[in-house]
């Protein structure tokens, strides 16, 4: 998609908070720990390249991302440290990974033994990384039998470097740690199965590592506390607290681009959801559904000029509407996100609106919307 740059429209994000946010958690580390830098979905909405840049330029040591195809961006744009691709990757692109020292997840015997075929007619040496299924039920070796004749696969095995083996975490970022606990013992179980020894065996994220989950991880895969969002996504402001400072990184602006008065009995947007009930102002934001500013942000306090204002109607795919206290002129600057946790409109309380997480609300912001640095 073309970012709309005819258009007063915009992410805008603070790379110096990303900065900051890598360092204070580099410090958090211990000596022998790496960050690697979670940049898969375009960097959560925020921009994988310039993310990436800032992170590496930060201290960051590696980089996990979705797809092949994210990895490949990376190589592209000259990131020259280690990347992981978290997801499975059909075996036909081993090849391509190994060309490009890309490293890939790999979660049962079938995708070596498929992959072997096509690393051994192109003589290529894969790096790997073991995804153990400890409890998230969605990737990974689970089954000890499996594991077991894996590692027996790769012993001494030209094909392939195990350079890592890794679990993710599906309840980290809550305080109840009972099946933290049992998915930490189910991954060491799985550890005394191993073999083989790779380099890394890493299992936090950002809520393991910024919570201080007692469990040794080789490299943190930072993800969404990098863009200064605490992990927990506890509605109402219940988060748990970060042992780390974090410090927002993206804000979503705007303008009013047309503003008029309506009277008593106006309806509002599709299916006429909102009807005046008094002479009232309206402006109207060029912005919509098609964006990722969801229909549920009807009823949100966003912030136009000075003052926070609620949504009215529905949200249409490329404009809504806002109830304006008084005439304000066209040009008017809108935020729609703000970076202050304490705002009616911080991304969280955005999310809180959509019955989501803020993960989300980052991730579905659009290619429409031109990503600017500061
Ligand atoms: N590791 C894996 C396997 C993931 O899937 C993710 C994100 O979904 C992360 C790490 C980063 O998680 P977070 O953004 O919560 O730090």
């Amino acid at each position: 998609m073309i970012p709309a740059i005819h258009r007063p429209a915009q992410i805008n994000v603070d790379l110096d908070a990303i900065r900051q946010n890598v360092q204070n958690e580099m410090k958090n580390l211990d000596q022998d720990q790496q960050l690697w830098a979670v940049v898969k979905a375009n960097a959560y909405g925020h921009g994988a390249i310039a993310v990436a840049n800032t992170a590496l330029r930060a201290g960051a040591t590696g980089f996990c991302v979705a797809t092949l195809d994210e990895a490949l961006e990376l190589r592209r744009y000259g990131i020259p440290k280690p990347i992981l691709v978290l997801g499975i990757v059909p075996e036909k692109w081993a090849v391509l990974a190994s060309q490009k020292d890309i490293s890939l997840t790999v979660g049962s015997l079938s995708w070596l033994e498929k992959a072997q075929s096509y690393l051994t007619s192109e003589n290529s040496k894969l790096k790997i990384h073991l995804g153990i299924d400890s409890g998230m039920g969605r990737i990974g070796f689970s089954e000890d039998d499996e594991f077991v004749k894996a590692n027996e696969f790769l012993k001494d095995n030209p094909n392939f470097e195990v350079e890592g083996m890794f679990t993710h975490f599906s309840k980290a970022d809550s305080a109840d740690t009972s099946y933290f606990e049992y998915q930490v013992k189910r991954f060491n179980h799985m550890k005394d199965l191993l073999t083989i020894k790779p380099k890394y065996i890493h299992v936090d994220n950002s809520a393991a590592s910024i919570f201080k989950r007692p469990v040794k991880s080789d490299i943190v895969r930072y993800g969404i506390a990098m863009y200064g969002l605490n992990p927990s996504s506890a509605p109402n402001n219940k988060d748990l607290a970060s042992q780390v400072s974090l410090k927002p990184a993206m804000t979503f602006t705007s303008e009013l681009t047309f503003v008029k008065q309506i009277h008593s009995g106006y309806g509002v947007g599709y299916g006429v959801t909102y009807q005046a009930d008094s002479d009232q102002w309206i402006g109207t934001i060029p912005v919509g559904y098609a964006d990722g500013w969801q229909r549920s942000m009807q009823g949100l306090e966003i912030k136009v000029g000075d003052t926070y204002c609620p949504i009215v109607g529905r949200v249409c795919m490329d404009q809504c509407m806002v109830l304006l206290p008084k005439e304000m002129p066209v040009g008017t600057k809108v935020e729609l996100i703000s970076d202050n946790p304490q705002a009616p409109n911080f991304i969280k309380r955005v999310a809180d609106r959509a019955n989501t997480i803020h993960y989300e609300i980052a991730c579905l912001l659009s290619d429409r919307l031109p990503r600017v640095y500061k």
